[in-house]
């Protein structure tokens, strides 16, 4: 049966404004890049989206190449909305993305015009949708001139197959250029997806300058650090977590003594806030961005997370402490 959604999804969430876009994110967002393969039960993932959707997550990230396989997330999801969401699609925000490997041959990855848009014809199929709410250029390519693949954004936005566009992991200065190119064709960049977090700062030299000269938004992805800024692996690595799998760019290397360590302190600190460590993490990242891009492999983390809006402001000396931690 079709999910009928709580009535009181707006009560909580705050929706905070892309740059000076018209379009309005929540403070927390759902990605789709781990726990939504066909390596995770449907049952589960639609008990993950349902909730997200319940309490305020109006916005769903995904990418051409989630899984694994690569794709099948999109399938997934895609089913999902089949089911529960297709009444509500003007209330959702659903994203793509292409730029990573994701077919054999020349055209399967990078920023061509033939990439980008072939890319985006393949995810809407998956998806089983007409348009996205945000396509994105998922990495820069340092060979294809970037006015075509800016082309092929503003394309896809004129034949209506996404409303608005959006770059990610782009330094601050290919971001500018983008930014430049877009305007020009009269297609605003809405948005930049970075990594962000209390571990990873790299966006405060530079990018979110460039973001706010531009009038862009952000949403920062693996706030969390993957799991690390929470209470997951304080006490050891526990089994099916993902530095417990076979992730490359997250296991129990990443895990030694000095970084528990200041994961311990910072835990401390979410505590005297009166918060858990991920939404003190989430909050932290908001005072920068957008919206916070995270990942959930439960419903209660999803909820944990979520709650992170009812604490987002910090005095001074909380973000001194905090400073001296990381
Ligand atoms: P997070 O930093 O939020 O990490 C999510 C993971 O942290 C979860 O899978 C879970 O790990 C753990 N976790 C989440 N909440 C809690 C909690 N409350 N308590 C304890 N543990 C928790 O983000 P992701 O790295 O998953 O990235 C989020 C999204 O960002 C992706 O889905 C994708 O949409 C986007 N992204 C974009 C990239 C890009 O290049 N543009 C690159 C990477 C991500 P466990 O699975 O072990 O339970």
């Amino acid at each position: 049966m079709t999910h009928l959604a709580a009535e009181a999804r707006y009560e909580a969430m705050p929706y905070r404004r892309s740059g000076r876009s018209g379009l309005k994110l929540p403070a927390v967002s759902l990605g789709l890049w781990h726990n939504f393969g066909h390596d995770r039960s449907l049952d589960g993932q639609r008990t993950i989206l349902r909730r997200a959707f319940d309490l305020g997550v109006t916005h769903f990230d995904l990418a051409n190449n989630y899984g694994p396989p690569p794709g099948s997330a999109e399938e997934n999801f895609g089913r999902v909305f089949a089911q529960d969401f297709r009444p509500y699609r003007d209330e959702i925000l659903v994203s793509t993305k292409a730029g990573y490997l994701m077919w054999e041959g020349p055209y399967g990855e990078w920023g061509s015009r033939k990439h980008v848009v072939g890319s985006l014809d393949r995810s809407l199929a998956r998806l089983g949708l007409d348009h996205v709410d945000v396509f994105y250029h998922h990495r820069p390519d340092p060979d294809t001139p970037v006015e075509e693949t800016m082309g092929a954004l503003d394309h896809v936005v004129r034949s209506g197959k996404a409303l608005y566009v959006g770059i990610s992991n782009y330094s601050a200065e290919q971001t500018r250029e983008a930014a430049r190119v877009l305007r020009e064709l009269g297609t605003p960049l809405l948005i930049h997806q970075p990594s962000y977090s209390m571990f990873n700062r790299w966006v405060e030299d530079g990018l979110l300058d460039v973001l706010g000269e531009e009038g862009v938004g952000s949403i920062a992805f693996s706030p969390l650090a993957q799991g690390v800024l929470t209470d997951r692996y304080l006490g050891g690595v526990p089994e099916g977590s993902r530095a417990a799998g076979s992730s490359p760019f997250l296991n129990a290397g990443n895990l030694d003594e000095a970084t528990l360590a200041r994961v311990r302190a910072l835990d401390g600190v979410a505590k005297r806030r009166g918060q858990t460590l991920a939404q003190m993490a989430i909050a932290w990242v908001l005072r920068n961005v957008t919206s916070a891009l995270v990942g959930a492999s439960s419903v209660g983390q999803l909820e944990d997370n979520v709650a992170a809006v009812s604490n987002l402001s910090f005095d001074e000396a909380e973000l001194a402490e905090i400073e001296r931690h990381l």
